[in-house]
């Protein structure tokens, strides 16, 4: 079995929905994970902050807005009657559910349930149209197998068992469909992999089903050496490893999803990365091999947070780590970047929900300094000590911008360099000129 994850462009109107049914409609047996139509999810979000804020017609006129542009997919994407049929009546009827929620409480529970909409919506649209052309396509509802556990993190076994017992209760079809980013918690409740994880749902799938592939289709020929929305010229790359490639995920590299690296790594399952509009190109194949001998590419990483804490009394103690660490940990908040000194200990954050209280902790026992508004600019290849000159080149780039903080020495395939926003596309820049 092979799965194969279609991002929101690909699906982001009829005729795009019409050359991804070309692409999957080869006789073997797929898994296909659709993301809602692009746009979709972000009206979504828009209608519940105006919910939120009891701005009735700001979310109806939204709502709107969205029906009329699924309608018009629909009108496009349909040549028999009783598809068209069925398919307005299936928008409309998701449409009403939306609305139903401009005259109730609104809380986080209605605003997740309002975002799961858009891949319910896009899916049933493509398996109508893939039944209407005459494929032996079935819907595999993500609600009733994919689930996160207490801790938000994916139950794997608890996946695996439902999404293979709902595969057996519909044999004899060619083509199953589902949809990514959508789970329930460990409490039953409509819920999500976080905006940009239908790619993650794709990767657990593949390990869940034990795929032979799992390819990520999107608007782009695979993963490039740095960020094409920054950097002019910048190149597909063939070949990667899991730990580059979920470095430059975790980095800011938009075409993967931070997290979807590890469920394939873990059970050693190749991933592609593929051009809807340009199917025939390689890509990006990305497997166990590592690469010697090269710089890989360059991602940056946005809304950082660099907190410096310094102890007077550091020189000789012990313990000041362990206390700082404790510290971050009780708020549930991940460190980024470290660096140390004699006199203290610089980190970053990128969630800063917890960022005062962090803050007022550390002051009991520190002076503190916050750094809004910087930018992890990270540099993927192979990093090992040997590889004499490699740090030299990147610096030699960067000799104009002023860097806040360097980490080089935690993996062997990465260096990290804190700038300032306003200096990150120069860096980006300087970085591609540079390396590659
Ligand atoms: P999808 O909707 O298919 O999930 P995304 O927009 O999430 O697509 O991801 C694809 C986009 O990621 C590309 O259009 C590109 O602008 C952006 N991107 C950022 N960094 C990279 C990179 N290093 N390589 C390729 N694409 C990247
Ligand atoms: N539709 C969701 C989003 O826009 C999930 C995804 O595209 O991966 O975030
Ligand atoms: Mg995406």
């Amino acid at each position: 079995m092979k799965v194969l994850k279609f991002g929101g462009t690909s699906v982001g109107s009829a005729e795009r929905m019409k050359g991804v049914a070309s692409l999957v409609t080869s006789p073997d047996n797929k898994i296909i994970v659709l993301s809602a139509m692009a746009g979709t999810t972000n009206s979504l979000v828009e209608i519940a902050n105006y919910l939120y804020k009891k701005n009735y017609d700001g979310a109806n006129e939204v709502i709107n807005r969205l029906e009329k542009s699924y309608l018009d997919t629909v009108k496009d994407l349909f040549s028999e009657e009783e598809y068209r049929k069925k398919s307005v009546e299936l928008v409309k009827s998701h449409f009403d559910y939306i609305r139903s929620f401009t005259k109730d409480v609104f809380t986080v529970f209605e605003e997740k349930s309002i975002l799961a909409q858009g891949e319910l919506i896009t899916t049933a649209l493509f398996n109508f149209y893939l039944q209407e052309k005459g494929y032996n396509s079935v819907l595999l509802p993500a609600l009733d197998f994919m689930r996160t556990n207490k801790n938000n993190e994916p139950d794997t076994v608890y996946i695996r068992e439902n999404l293979q017992r709902l595969l057996k209760s519909a044999p004899n079809k060619h083509l199953y469909i589902t949809q990514g980013y959508i789970c329930r918690n460990a409490f039953g409740e409509v819920d999500n992999l976080q905006r940009g994880g239908s790619d993650y749902s794709a990767s657990l799938i593949g390990a869940a089903v034990d795929a032979v592939e799992i390819q990520i289709w999107t608007d782009i020929d695979g993963m490039h050496n740095n960020d094409p929305r920054y950097v002019e010229d910048t190149k597909s790359i063939a070949e990667l490893s899991f730990d580059e490639a979920a470095e430059l995920a975790y980095f800011g590299a938009k075409i993967l999803h931070p997290t979807s690296v590890l469920p394939a790594k873990l059970a050693n399952i190749p991933v592609r990365l593929l051009n809807t509009m340009d199917s025939k190109a390689p890509g990006t194949r990305i497997t166990s091999s590592q690469h010697k001998g090269r710089l890989t590419a360059v991602a940056a990483k946005d809304n950082i947070t660099a907190i410096k804490i310094k102890s007077g009394r550091m020189l000789l103690a012990y313990g000041f780590l362990r206390k700082v660490f404790e510290i971050f940990e009780s708020y549930k908040t991940p460190i980024d970047m470290i660096t140390t000194s004699e006199v203290g200990v610089s980190v970053t954050i990128d969630n800063d929900r917890h960022l005062e209280e962090i803050v007022d902790d550390l002051r009991k026992f520190s002076t503190v300094e916050v750094d809004r508004d910087q930018v992890i600019v990270c540099v993927v290849g192979d990093l090992v000590a040997e590889n004499n000159g490699y740090a030299n080149r990147i610096f030699e780039a960067l000799k104009d911008i002023p860097i806040r903080m360097i980490s080089y020495g935690g993996s062997e395939h990465n260096i990290s360099l804190l700038v300032h926003v306003k200096d990150k596309v120069k860096a980006l820049r300087a970085l591609s000129a540079k390396l590659f």
